[in-house]
């Protein structure tokens, strides 16, 4: 037995993940394609061999460099928001990270273009992804507030680092009719979880609920 398929056992129980999906509808998910394709992802391939038994928990878990997979209700309302009216061609995500969130937009989208500014997480969610099978995400190590302006634009894009205020580049990248969800505020404060729609005669926005996401720095490491 492989260590990928030792690691499965138990944490992947069909009955594990039923309970996730469960969890995430009584906390108010509706969307059946969001609770689907989070029942149907291997979270506990995402995170440290040594935290894979809490992967199928609700709560967000430490990935190295100081950084953090989100919690799965998290991912679950940024992704019910983003593919609210229908499923994006081309979305560009902001903080790869662990890759997972990436990987539950894989199968709602039609490309998964996702920028990382640490190195390391972007060639190990890379590798990754390329062997778990997502052949329609991209990643790209650079700093995401700059975007990804060779693929632009994009019909959607979602953050999930943190800037104090939204990058003007990420709304230029944006199409008209499209939408951003993006946790905003000052590090250390309490963020709003922020949908923007860009229409013909300017941006409107929605704020959804607080959230806690690590912060979006500048430059790459
Ligand atoms: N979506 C990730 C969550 C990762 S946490 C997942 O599903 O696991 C947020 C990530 O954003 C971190 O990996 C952090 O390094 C990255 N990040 C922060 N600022 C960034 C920037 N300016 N450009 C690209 N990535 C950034």
């Amino acid at each position: 037995m492989d260590s990928t398929t030792r690691r499965g056992i138990g944490m992947t129980s069909e009955r594990t993940r039923r309970r996730l999906v469960q969890r995430l509808r009584e906390g108010g998910i509706q969307d059946e394609r969001v609770l689907e394709v989070i029942g149907g992802t291997p979270r506990h391939l995402f995170v440290d061999e040594a935290l894979a038994s809490r992967a199928y928990d609700d709560t967000a878990l430490p990935i190295g460099h100081g950084q953090t997979i989100s919690q799965p209700f998290v991912v679950a309302c940024m992704t019910e928001a983003l593919i609210r009216d229908g499923s994006p061609d081309r979305v560009l995500e902001v903080g790869t990270g662990s890759g997972y969130q990436a990987a539950v937009l894989a199968p709602l989208v039609g490309s998964v273009y996702t920028v990382e500014r640490v190195r390391a997480l972007a060639d190990q969610a890379r590798r990754r992804l390329s062997q778990l099978g997502y052949r329609n995400v991209h990643v790209r190590h650079c700093d995401g507030g700059e975007g990804w302006p060779e693929k632009a634009p994009f019909d959607a894009i979602i953050l999930t680092a943190a800037p104090s205020h939204l990058p003007d580049a990420l709304l230029e990248q944006l199409q008209e009719g499209g939408r951003l969800v993006a946790p905003v505020g000052q590090p250390g404060e309490a963020q709003r979880l922020e949908v923007l729609e860009k229409r013909s005669d300017g941006l409107v926005r929605q704020i959804l609920t607080d959230v806690s996401f690590v912060p979006m720095l500048g430059g790459t490491s």
